[in-house]
């Protein structure tokens, strides 16, 4: 028997009617044969009621108490779904995190889970249960409860599923798989069948939120092959796995963006050792993180130093950067917070020359101005202004044919 592990999201689980529905699939993956290790999130809505109740409380609740509070979401979850597998005559049980001994650091809010000892829940299997366990959630040594971060279900499924050896770990969501690019930009945009593990990360963490990115770290690392379905609508969904050699691989997988951008340059910085580091040191000691950073060459014995950052903490960069110029001797600070972020992404890029020249003449046909750029081994991203956001998406996805299935 093949032990898959199940993940079903906040939506999916959202209603009493709903967690029926979830339910009956369940069950029919069991009587196809399968044993099945199941992982819920809390019931939509739910995780930010909770956040919310607290902050009647207090603007900044202790982050221990808050993951007490927190982690009832995903209980009440997984105890109604137990109940409604009961009903339809299938045997199932449902544990916390911490009865499920997933054990993380003290890290609260943001635990990283350290190790799962999964005897228990393999006994229930071998008994003929149902598994349900509540995502997003662990236990640290000492005993508390600890939670993972908002989305940390998908993690949950990940690490259960490295844990029980598991065949593959199904993400089960309100999206049928992972798409080229955003459906609500190209309404071209296809479903892809596969997509790598590395290729996935660069969508994920450039905007396209379908899973924790966490989530794809942990089954890249333990070569977890992981899908993504649709709870509400039959199909095969989006496999993400290792590269595999004998896969026909598309050049281009996808299309990602990022709304969020801004973008600060300081001018006419002394073009010495140390400089760098003396912009960045004190942006990084803000909090502020950086993306893209670009320095120019140097004219006379002066240069310029650009880089993005997320657009919620331009303002406070900003501030920053005035006084670091005011240091430096810098003739200027410039800033834009109307900028967004295209990138174009694939493995396939690696044993293809001209995919660059393709985009920027793409983007230079449509008058679209290219700000600043930087290009990874599997990705290639462009900043541009704000309002080409559209344009820009849907040329790209026109020029690579993003829209045409690889076999046609
Ligand atoms: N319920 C948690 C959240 O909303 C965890 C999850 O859904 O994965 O972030
Ligand atoms: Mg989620």
């Amino acid at each position: 028997m093949a032990l898959l592990v199940q993940k079903y999201g906040g939506t999916s689980v959202g209603s009493i009617e709903c967690i029926e529905k979830v339910a009956e699939k369940i069950k029919a993956t069991r009587d196809a044969g399968n044993d099945v290790i199941i992982v819920v999130s809390a019931m939509s809505g739910e995780t930010n009621r909770l956040i919310e109740l607290s902050r009647q409380v207090c603007e900044n609740p202790d982050p221990r108490e808050l993951d007490v509070l927190l982690s009832t979401g995903e209980q009440v979850a997984t105890a109604l779904l137990s109940m409604a597998l009961e009903k339809l005559g299938c045997p199932a049980i449902s544990y916390t995190g911490s009865q499920a001994r997933i054990l993380t650091d003290s890290a609260h809010n943001k635990a990283r889970i350290k190790d799962i000892d999964g005897a228990r829940l393999r006994k229930d299997i071998n008994a003929g249960r149902v598994v349900v366990v509540a995502g997003f959630q662990g236990v640290d040594e000492h005993g508390n409860i600890t939670t993972l971060g908002r989305g940390g279900s998908d993690t949950t499924a990940v690490a259960l599923a490295a844990a029980l050896h598991a065949e593959e770990c199904q993400i089960y969501t309100d999206v049928d798989g992972v798409y080229t690019t955003d459906p609500r930009v190209v309404p071209e945009a296809r479903r892809l069948d596969r997509i790598t593990f590395d290729e996935m990360l660069e969508m994920a963490s450039l905007g396209s939120r379908v899973l924790q990115i966490r989530s794809v770290e942990f089954a890249g690392k333990y070569n977890i092959p992981l899908r993504v379905l649709s709870s509400f609508e039959e199909g095969e969904g989006t496999l993400i796995t290792l590269e595999d050699d004998g896969m026909e691989q598309a050049i281009i997988s996808g299309i990602a963006f990022n709304r969020d951008e801004a973008k600060l340059t300081i001018l006419g910085v002394p073009d010495q050792p140390g400089v760098a580091s003396k912009i960045l040191g004190p942006i990084a000691d803000g909090n502020v993180e950086v993306d893209m950073i670009v320095q120019n060459i140097a004219e006379d014995s002066s240069t310029d130093f650009t880089f993005t950052v997320h657009r919620n903490d331009y303002d406070r960069a900003l501030i920053i950067l005035r006084k670091v110029a005011d240091e430096l001797g810098a003739r200027e600070v410039a800033g834009d917070n109307k900028i967004i972020k295209i990138s174009l992404v694939g493995v396939g890029m690696r044993s293809h020359a001209g995919i660059a020249s393709t985009m920027f003449r793409t983007l230079a046909d449509e008058g679209i101005n290219i700000r600043m750029i930087s290009t990874s081994e599997i990705k290639i991203s462009v900043v541009v202004d704000e309002k080409y956001l559209e344009l820009g998406v849907r040329a790209l996805h026109e020029a690579f044919e993003l829209e045409r299935p690889l076999d046609s």
